[in-house]
């Protein structure tokens, strides 16, 4: 469980993680092997092999990953989207402070 926060929001509560398009990978593990942060699972015998395992481990904004995926099978929410999402939360979490719940 992480307690981290990202402009003010707990990281939980931002939805921000790859998004593996099985249609397109094929399992080269490019990406589990670049990202240093345990997002990936790997799971031998199973299908899909590769799981988003956790996704708040992400980093906010990060896409490094999908620049390795030579088979562009990974992608991300919109960013403009998100830090819009992100801003909201805070205001309603300020506001929410500030009416004493
Ligand atoms: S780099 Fe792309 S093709 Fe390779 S395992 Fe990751 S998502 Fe699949
Ligand atoms: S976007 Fe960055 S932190 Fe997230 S899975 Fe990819 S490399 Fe890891």
């Amino acid at each position: 469980m992480s307690e981290s926060t990202f402009m003010g929001v707990d990281r939980e509560k931002i939805d921000w993680c790859p998004t593996i398009d099985y249609s397109k990978c094929n399992d080269c593990m490019d990406c589990v092997e670049f990202c240093p942060h345990q997002v990936f699972e790997v799971r031998e015998d199973q299908t899909p092999k590769l799981i988003v395992k956790n996704p708040n481990n992400c980093v906010v904004f990060c896409r490094a990953c999908s620049k390795t995926c030579g088979l562009d099978a990974l992608s991300f929410p919109d960013k403009t989207e998100t830090t819009k999402k992100i801003k909201a939360t805070r205001k309603a979490e300020k506001a929410k402070k500030e009416a004493g719940e």
